[in-house]
């Protein structure tokens, strides 16, 4: 079957992982996240894995004076190594290889960043999770998964939210709100619209990157995505 999509970078949002929690991990989504990933690396798909920290930390949400924004970063660098190291054994649970790397030097828990051994890591079948976002502060995993994206040599970047796909207004807020089934890298700057964050974004378009922005917990969004069926938005050039 042709796929749409032979290689994709993933980006989960660490609330993706913490279901209805308000906090931290819920095993049931872990389970239902690597489950979808499961189904599509089974049509042949290689898969890297950028991981966010929202559920555990964010630096510009921590409110305390007496710690400097780049320490908050830090922060939450490592709240997404956390979240990294928990998809990877549940991605293992599932039958799935898997490599966990982080941009920050840990290296008794995670490899370091290496996109040349990524690339073979993926086209022998392996996960590969990318966890520490880019390793600087002021930067968010939407630049993380840019980022990985185009090292990888991806072929989109999918963009796991709340809603499935993107909207002229806050779906949430708005009824009337309209979603769009694609979209062009100018047409989002053009509508200022809210995909990522926008040096990240600027990136994609940049690189002539496309974009999928879907809900990752309506079953099978994330396998047709990649047969190439209508699903989410769509960002192209
Ligand atoms: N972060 C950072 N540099 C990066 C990626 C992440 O400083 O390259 C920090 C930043 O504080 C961010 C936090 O890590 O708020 C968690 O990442 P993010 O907010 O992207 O997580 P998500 O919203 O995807 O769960």
């Amino acid at each position: 079957m042709a796929l749409a999509y032979q290689r994709i970078l993933l980006k989960l949002s660490g609330e993706a992982l913490q279901g209805p929690e308000s906090f931290g991990l819920h095993a049931p989504t872990l389970a239902t996240v690597a489950e979808e990933i499961r189904k599509v690396h089974q049509l042949g798909v290689e898969i890297g894995l950028v991981v966010g920290g929202g559920n555990i930390f964010r630096g510009a949400q921590i409110a305390n004076a007496q710690i400097d924004r780049v320490t908050k970063d830090q922060m939450g660098m490592m709240a997404t190594v956390i979240n990294g190291l928990a998809l990877r054994d549940v991605l293992k649970a599932h039958g799935l290889r898997a490599r966990l790397m982080s941009a920050i030097p840990m290296l008794e828990v995670a490899q370091p960043v290496d996109a040349m051994q990524a690339r073979r890591l993926l086209s022998e079948g392996e996960i590969v999770i990318f966890a520490g976002g880019t390793g600087n502060p002021f930067v968010t995993t939407d630049t993380a998964a840019t980022l990985r994206g185009v090292e990888i040599a991806a072929d989109a970047v999918l963009k796991a939210t709340k809603v499935d796909g993107i909207y002229d207004d806050d779906p949430a807020k708005n009824p009337q709100a309209r979603r769009f089934d694609r979209l062009s890298h100018d047409e989002v700057i053009a509508r200022n619209l809210k995909v990522m964050d926008l040096a990240a974004f600027a990136m994609c378009r940049e690189q002539g990157m496309p974009l999928v922005v879907f809900d990752m917990f309506k079953q099978d969004a994330l396998a047709a995505i990649v047969r190439g069926e209508a699903e989410g938005t769509l960002v192209n050039s």
